[in-house]
């Protein structure tokens, strides 16, 4: 890898693709961007430097813009300017692999065909993963494509943490609990040791609390369990998205109020969770500035079940030695980390107050030093994750 050669993320979801640049055997970050409002509205493209300075920008006033359209963008845009830098590797984020699709691997059109089964799995995120991924093949052949998995760092979860308790004839078509947020927690399992080596070997429970909002129990940095399942909707309140709900509250929404498929789906992703709950806002910093006590019951409902979700991971464990928050909540909001840690008091947690009101920038120990349980924040970075697994690839190719 040489000095301007570089590696391109992108990770896209249905109505952004963001993307960022990593330069060097070090993969600096050296230019990061997202095109937003994609089909709706004006579309916005905006990309900067890695001293944040703006280096391009554009707004799509005269009709919608799809991925296709947001692609060929930026396909050009980056080489008009790539100032010198030579495209090694396109790391795209992929939120299903599916069984089979347990590591980072090279895409090309028999493995898109593939991926493209697995849609079923995950509709509402996975078109938008692959258009892209075509995007490149079409315009691009000859730049090296590797897909990452958000499902893959859970493949290796014990056989209970993955099945539910139905019959094998349904169990055997695919319906297991698969997890998600995967190379956010694969990072936040390379990086801590490397700031406490001794958390190399140790049970550790991390929260990675964004929009979307899951925990994962490792054990030396393997997946053992985790709250999302089959879908991403399962397991943590989200900012829309309702959380572990008792199916029978699937059929009683059906049955007894006449919802169809449409309406349940709209109801369980777009108008639960913080959204639904407080009936104000998603965002949880519109919420902590609220004195609606709809916010701050949304908010206790969050932290009541991450405890109550922490609680199953450390038993999944044996026991628990580390906490890290991750996501924009876990890494930002001072109340919610120290409510969290509150209840958590009978684990072993003791929070050092002044630490986590320091909110610190970057990864950081806020527990106190003689917690039986080390807190941490680790901020998020799946995007460096999928940049390393891409160069890897590359490399061993
Ligand atoms: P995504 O899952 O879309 O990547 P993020 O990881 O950016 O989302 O997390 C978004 C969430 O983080 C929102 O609920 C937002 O309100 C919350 N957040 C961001 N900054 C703060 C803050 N300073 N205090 C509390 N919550 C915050």
């Amino acid at each position: 890898m040489l000095a301007n050669d570089s590696v391109i993320v992108i990770n896209a979801g249905s109505s952004s693709i963001k993307f960022s640049m990593y330069s060097g055997a070090a993969l600096d970050l050296t230019m990061r961007g997202k095109i937003e409002n994609l089909y709706s509205g004006v579309a916005h493209f905006i990309a900067q430097d890695a001293a944040d300075s703006v280096v391009g920008e554009r707004h799509w006033r005269d009709g919608p813009l799809d991925h296709e359209g947001g692609m060929r963008f930026l396909i050009d845009f980056a080489q008009t300017h790539l100032d010198g830098h030579r495209v090694v590797a396109v790391g795209h984020r992929i939120v299903h692999g599916g069984v089979a699709h347990s590591r980072p691997q090279l895409l090309d059109a028999a493995v898109l065909d593939e991926l493209q089964k697995l849609i079923p799995l995950a509709p509402l995120h996975l078109p938008h993963n692959l258009a892209p991924v075509r995007s490149v093949l079409a315009m691009a052949p000859h730049v090296p494509q590797i897909g990452c998995f958000d499902t893959a760092f859970h493949v290796g979860q014990p056989a209970a943490a993955q099945e539910f308790a139905l019959p094998s004839n349904i169990t055997d078509l695919g319906v297991r609990r698969y997890g998600f947020h995967g190379l956010s927690y694969e990072y936040i399992a390379s990086v801590l040791p490397q700031a406490e080596p001794g958390l190399a070997h140790a049970r550790v429970v991390a929260a990675h609390l964004g929009n979307g909002a899951s925990m994962c129990a490792m054990d030396a940095g393997r997946s053992m369990a985790s709250t999302m399942g089959f879908t991403a909707v399962d397991g943590l309140p989200m900012g829309t998205r309702c959380g572990a709900l008792d199916p029978g509250v699937v059929l009683y929404l059906m049955q007894e109020l006449g919802m169809d498929v449409a309406a349940v789906q709209k109801l369980m992703y777009q108008q639960s969770g913080l959204l639904g709950v407080s009936g104000i806002s998603s965002d949880m910093r519109t919420l902590e500035q609220s004195d609606d006590p709809r916010a701050r019951k949304a908010i206790d409902l969050m932290v009541y079940r991450i405890g109550r979700e922490l609680g199953s991971l450390a038993a999944a464990l044996g026991g628990l030695d580390a906490l890290v928050f991750s996501g924009g909540i876990g890494e930002n909001s001072v109340a919610l980390r120290a409510a969290v840690c509150r209840d958590a008091a009978w684990l072993g947690v003791q929070l050092d107050a002044d630490a986590n009101a320091a909110n610190p920038r970057g990864i950081a120990r806020i527990s106190k030093a003689d917690s039986k349980v080390a807190v941490w924040v680790v901020p998020a970075n799946e995007e460096l994750m999928i940049a390393r697994h891409a160069l890897e690839v590359v490399e061993a190719a």
